[in-house]
């Protein structure tokens, strides 16, 4: 029953988008979250700093996938890491904090994401990070990489934590500004901190993030801002970097979590989802072409999956992008499409796991 199993895995994980990666460490960072480190497979593994890999397991006979960002830099570290920090009742979570141990090999979809830039040593600017809980993994993957490869550029990171003992990555923020000086700073915001703390305190606000960026862009001509944490934190530092005039496309953001539920309801009372009905559409993975039914009510990668269609997906939640797709002809209502920019959705890319069929000649091609 069990080779059953492990071979129908193998043969539906035959892109070679797939992979195994053996634990190699695992570090507690904070009372809820841990860092997971790989050994290197061969070839090594690529990734740009900033990305996100899926990992891929089996839980309670059941396979879960979720997304986690790294949180190394190919430039610096030798093993690529991820950190994860607990969700109450959470499954995968709490399964990486309490359960997992080294030398566990775990299959992952190979690192993806947008969140990130390229780097150039003569490059000479600013990146303004801000950074809530668990959104400083990408942050530090970025932060190590642009302190290593541009030595004329400066990092600050504005990073909002719950307590002094739940900041994760403490030591390493401690000793990157020991290193690294007049080019990198930290300020830390915390929300419930104890009362011998003499930084920012409370929610953050708009004033807050106006206040500490004023201050430290003063003498500074060319920003890049990446912002990463809760929905609620992200929103209050975007609409602040806005009202600055710092324009979008200097704003990277990556989002963890998504209530896309609740986002679905509030589409469907304002009257802006098309009738539930079940249509037949046509989606083109990988140059082979699967016709199926989306049953009403179903998200297409829900429906293809059904059909043990081999659609390439993630977080579910229309923020990672793993099932991303160019919609070629028809209508489909995306309920979430925050993992997309502005120019992807105006070239017709889809998230699979967002959308449902509003027309009934729909086509898509996932590459
Ligand atoms: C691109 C991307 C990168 C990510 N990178 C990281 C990372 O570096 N580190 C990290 O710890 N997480 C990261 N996440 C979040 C991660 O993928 C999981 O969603 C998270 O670990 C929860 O999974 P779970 O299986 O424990 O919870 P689930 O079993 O999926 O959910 C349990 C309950 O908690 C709710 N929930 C799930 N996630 C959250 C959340 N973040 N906030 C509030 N409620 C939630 C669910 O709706 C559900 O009710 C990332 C997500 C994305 C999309």
């Amino acid at each position: 029953m069990f080779n059953l199993f492990k071979k129908k895995k193998e043969e539906k994980h035959r892109g070679d988008q797939y992979l195994s990666l053996k634990v190699r460490e695992i570090v507690k960072e904070t009372s809820d979250t841990v860092s997971v480190f790989f050994e290197q497979p061969e070839p090594f593994l690529e990734y740009k700093p900033g990305q996100y890999l899926t990992v891929i397991l089996d839980l309670g006979g059941k396979e879960v996938r979720r997304s986690y960002s790294l949180c190394t830099s190919p430039f610096v570290d030798p093993h690529p890491g991820i950190s994860v920090k607990r969700v109450e009742g959470g499954l995968v979570s709490n399964y990486f904090n309490d359960q997992l141990r080294p030398g566990k090999t775990i299959e992952i979809m190979k690192p993806l994401g947008h969140f990130t830039t390229d780097f150039h040593s003569k490059n000479k600017r600013h990146f303004v990070m801000i950074a809530g809980g668990s959104g400083i993994t990408p942050i530090m993957g970025i932060a190590k990489s642009a302190l290593i490869n541009e030595p004329e550029s400066k990092v600050t990171i504005l990073y909002c934590s719950r307590s002094e003992d739940q900041i994760i990555f403490k030591n390493q923020l401690e000793k990157l500004q020991d290193q690294y000086a007049s080019r990198f700073r930290v300020v830390h915001n915390l929300s419930q901190p104890t009362s011998s703390w003499t930084g920012l305190k409370g929610r953050l606000d708009s004033n807050k993030v106006k206040d500490t960026l004023t201050n430290i862009l003063a003498s500074d001509t060319n920003p890049l801002y990446f912002v990463c944490g809760p929905e609620g934190m992200m929103e209050t530092a975007i609409q602040a970097l806005e009202s600055m005039g710092m324009p979008k496309e200097l704003i990277l953001k990556e989002s963890f979590f998504t209530d896309i539920d609740a986002k679905e309801a509030t589409l469907k009372a304002s009257g802006k989802l098309s009738p539930e009905l079940t249509r037949e559409i046509e989606v083109i993975v990988n140059g082979e072409s699967h016709r199926f039914e989306v049953p009403a009510g179903k998200t297409i990668l829900e429906a293809g999956l059904d059909l043990d269609v081999d659609m390439p997906y993630s977080c579910q939640s229309g923020l990672c992008t793993s099932c991303r797709g160019k919609l070629i002809s028809g209508k489909v209502d995306m309920i979430e499409d925050a993992g997309l920019s502005e120019s992807e959705i105006a070239e017709g890319y889809i998230l699979c796991c967002s959308s449902k069929p509003a027309s009934s000649d729909i086509k898509i091609i996932i590459e």
